[in-house]
């Protein structure tokens, strides 16, 4: 029997154990110590450009610090990709914001700097104050026009929070993403390019930007010889044991990239001459995606085996099943949803062991949003109908990527 294939399994390196093995023969089983400094100074020497970083329990608690030390606050507004993951935008609401969905451009699916622009000056036409912060986000690794955003946000002096939870290590211009804006966030759950078992970092633009960001990550305690507090704080340090996983991953997190980019290749290969199939590609030589998640949109013509069940029964485990979290479907439609023939491929993909998902639909349709205001030019929902991620991670081997696109190519209805 063949094993599953997943989207993006973790991998260690082997050297994980060393780390954490460390921290227990020398007592540092605490949310600080030798292996957060260590874990730190490796990712401040990877992502480069004299930034500062802080670990943290997960990349929502990095999204969080970074609207707080930007000063969000109830009743403000925040710019946010709406083609994104929830941690991108939940975090504006703890904070008693609202999030202010920014639709995408067609050539890197994220934020479309020219519906940037348009947003901002709706939104102090309509408020009379200007939005607190920007979040464009490297949706499957795929850097933004990062460029022309940070132009934007200059001309009306709002600071940029830059996603890189998927995109760590993605680069454009030869520069890593996450190090244009204010803030960079980084994302270390377990399906992500390297893994704490669960974690994050914040990139921070200098020393007192981090010291700042860890005083709130460790509930704000003010120096005093007992606990005095003025501010609210939260309790979103990583501990030591998680940043030695850090560290040992961090010695294989050029191996992974590597890996994730090969697997693009691989696919580009042979999906080439397949109709009605397109790999999601870099736009130019400027962008340099690490290819976290490969990611194929189907042609609405492209017919496939199975779509007349497709969407006949409620599925259990697709999204965050696995682990029993999720709330059963109430019915087995929305009002948003992939083609029928994404819904059969993924069905014939899952039936022959292999795990796709759909691309991630737009925080603008979400029910939990329909109140929040959105600039929309239908980009975003439109490649969520089509879209589909594949397995790209460290586990998935040059025959499984023959296998997948076998099994995509059996699929298809000649
Ligand atoms: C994973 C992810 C996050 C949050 O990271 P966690 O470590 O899971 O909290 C934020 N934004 C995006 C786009 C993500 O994919």
């Amino acid at each position: 029997m063949k094993q599953r294939i997943y989207l993006c399994l973790a991998h260690m390196s082997g050297n994980e154990q060393k780390f954490i093995q460390e921290a227990f023969d020398t007592n540092w089983v605490v949310p600080l110590g030798p292996n957060v400094n260590g874990f730190e100074q490796d990712l401040k020497e990877y992502v480069g450009e004299n930034k500062e970083i802080v670990a943290l329990s997960a990349g929502t608690a990095a999204v969080h610090l970074a609207l707080l030390a930007c000063g969000v606050g109830p009743g403000d507004e925040v710019l946010v990709q709406s083609f994104t993951f929830c941690a991108s935008s939940h975090p504006i609401t703890y904070l008693g914001a609202t999030p202010v969905f920014v639709d995408s451009e067609n050539d890197t699916w994220n934020m479309d700097p020219v519906l940037l622009e348009e947003a901002i000056k709706d939104r102090i036409a309509k408020t009379g104050k200007k939005p607190k912060a920007i979040v464009p986000v490297y949706l499957y690794g795929m850097p933004a026009k990062i460029d022309e955003i940070m132009a934007v946000a200059a001309k009306y002096d709002i600071p940029v929070i830059e996603d890189a939870a998927e995109g760590l290590g993605s680069r454009f211009d030869g520069q890593v993403c996450g190090t244009f804006g204010e803030y960079g966030v980084l994302s270390f759950n377990g399906n992500k390019m390297i893994t704490t078992s669960g974690g994050g970092a914040l990139i921070c633009a200098d020393a007192d930007a981090k010291k700042e960001i860890m005083f709130y990550a460790t509930q704000a305690r003010e120096n005093y010889p007992y606990y005095q507090h003025e501010r609210i704080g939260y309790n979103y340090r990583m501990s030591n044991i998680c940043a030695g996983i850090g560290r040992g991953q961090m010695t294989v997190l050029d191996e992974h990239i590597n890996h994730h980019k090969h697997t693009y290749e691989l696919y580009k290969e042979l999906l080439a001459d397949v109709e009605g199939i397109t790999l999601h590609d870099n736009p130019s030589e400027r962008y340099d995606s690490n290819f976290w998640l490969n990611t194929i949109t189907l042609s609405p013509e492209l017919r496939v085996k199975g779509e007349d069940m497709a969407y006949e029964a409620a599925v259990s485990g697709a999204v965050g099943g696995a682990a029993g979290v999720t709330h059963a479907a109430e019915s087995l439609h929305t009002d948003c949803e992939p083609n029928r023939n994404i819904e059969a491929m993924r069905m014939a993909l899952d039936a022959a062991g292999i795990e796709s998902r759909p691309l991630w639909k737009p925080m603008h349709k979400q029910p939990v949003y329909k109140d929040a205001p959105a600039y929309v030019n239908g980009v975003s929902e439109a490649l969520f109908k089509v879209g589909l991620c594949l397995p790209s991670g460290p586990c998935v081997t040059d025959d499984d990527i023959r296998y997948i696109v076998e099994q995509i190519k059996a699929a298809i209805v000649r």
